[in-house]
């Protein structure tokens, strides 16, 4: 049996490789080469999803410290890794608990034991808090926890599945006699091309109504020749935010029969026609605002780029310096549905251009080192953004 092991990024987002391995062994060795190279990863077989969970320096040299609660138990589940010691405190939360200490031949062996316990307790439903990572802060006045966003990250496998998948790339649904979009800037039909749908109804449960129902289509024109690639936003937040024009982005509702119009011929830059890469779930990663978000969330959207409150929002963290910040509390870069945006410049958040409230994050596309999606954005990373209360308003955001 071959098995397809993908890594993928973890919070830093900076990781991206597929492997077919041929079992299990094949796989653990792998993972403990990566593990003795310190990169952060997460693994993800496409065959049977396992998810291992990141493994960082800062995670291996603090603690992992997980919680579980219900209406029965309240629990902790507190993992560190000693070189060749884990050990392993659990118990009631509240309560000293037990320990429990094992020793491994290697020190990736006990990386590695140490992630599969950590993975185990979150498959039963614990989760990971900012406890460890919060007690850094001493002499705060305002606790970050409060700003934590979930994001989900694509778990993916190359090829096409259906027409109402989640995808990037492939082929969009589309309604009978329906063909494929054509470019709002320059008309070349043949160039426009699915970037990403998402299929609303299979998203997140925390987000399945969040966004609307249906599907949500990306389409970009990879025409080499495409004029008209920004406009500036009428009302913007931060920056002005230049708005990607020869995309449309759409919410849709697959009632009819689907077309099924062939391919459109590509004429560009790019090789081919985008092949797909299938969506099949979802891995939930906490997520934290850029700082000038922070300050909008603190104070409100009218203080963004006010300097004084910049200092005074790190300081009120409790930190020194904003790069401390930003190290410990870090905005998930990469591909991404929901979350905070990682702004490649600062702050470039377009308002609706029906209400002006600043819009939201539905998904970020940053594709670079990802092997398995097509590349797409070369070094950019890009922003769909839509209204909350508007919920056709759509804009993208681009930037490198
Ligand atoms: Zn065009
Ligand atoms: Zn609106």
């Amino acid at each position: 049996m071959v098995n397809k092991i993908t890594f993928i990024p973890d919070m830093e987002g900076e990781y991206f490789e597929t492997n077919y391995l041929h079992d299990q062994a094949e796989a653990d060795n792998l993972y403990l080469a990566i593990l003795r190279k310190s990169e952060p990863v997460c693994v993800s077989s496409t065959e049977e999803i396992s998810i291992i969970p990141p493994i960082t320096e800062a995670l291996l040299t603090q603690k992992v410290y997980l919680e579980f609660s219900d209406s029965k138990s309240h629990k902790f589940y507190e993992v560190v890794v000693k070189q060749t010691e884990v050990v392993i405190n659990y118990g009631r939360i509240g309560t000293a608990g037990q320990s429990l200490t094992s020793t491994y031949p290697t020190v990736e062996k006990a990386r590695l034991a140490a992630s599969k316990k950590i993975h185990e307790k979150l498959k039963k439903g614990y989760v990971q808090t900012v406890k460890n990572k919060r007690d850094l802060a001493e002499n705060k006045d305002l606790d970050i926890s409060q700003f934590i966003r979930p994001a989900w990250k694509p778990l993916v496998k190359s090829g096409d599945d259906s027409l109402l998948s989640s995808k990037f790339g492939g082929r969009p649904w589309l309604a009978e006699n329906e063909s494929w979009p054509t470019c709002p800037c320059c008309g070349q039909s043949s160039s426009m091309q699915l970037f990403l749908q998402l299929n609303l109804s299979k998203l997140p449960e925390a987000v399945t109504r969040e966004y609307g129902n249906g599907l949500i289509q990306m389409f970009e024109c990879t025409s080499f020749d495409c004029q008209g690639m920004v406009k500036p936003a009428q009302v913007s937040y931060g920056r002005v935010a230049y708005l990607v024009s020869n995309v449309l982005i759409r919410m849709i509702s697959p009632t009819s029969e689907a077309a099924m119009p062939p391919l459109p011929q590509v004429y560009d830059e790019y090789e081919d026609f985008f092949p797909a890469t299938t969506i099949l779930g979802w891995q939930e990663v906490e997520d934290y605002p850029e700082f000038e978000d922070l300050v909008a969330l603190i104070y409100g959207w009218d203080q963004v780029g006010n300097e004084t409150l910049k200092d005074e929002v790190v300081e009120r963290l409790g930190f020194e310096y904003l790069d401390d910040l930003r190290d410990f509390f870090p905005t998930v870069l990469g591909c991404k549905l929901g979350g905070y945006p990682g702004w490649a410049q600062g702050m470039e958040c377009p308002g609706c251009p029906i209400c002006q409230e600043p819009m939201r994050q539905v998904f970020q596309l940053a594709i670079e080192n990802d092997s398995s999606i097509p590349d797409m954005f070369g070094d950019g990373i890009g922003h769909i953004l839509q209204c909350q209360s508007h919920k056709h308003e759509f804009v993208f955001v681009w930037a490198c």
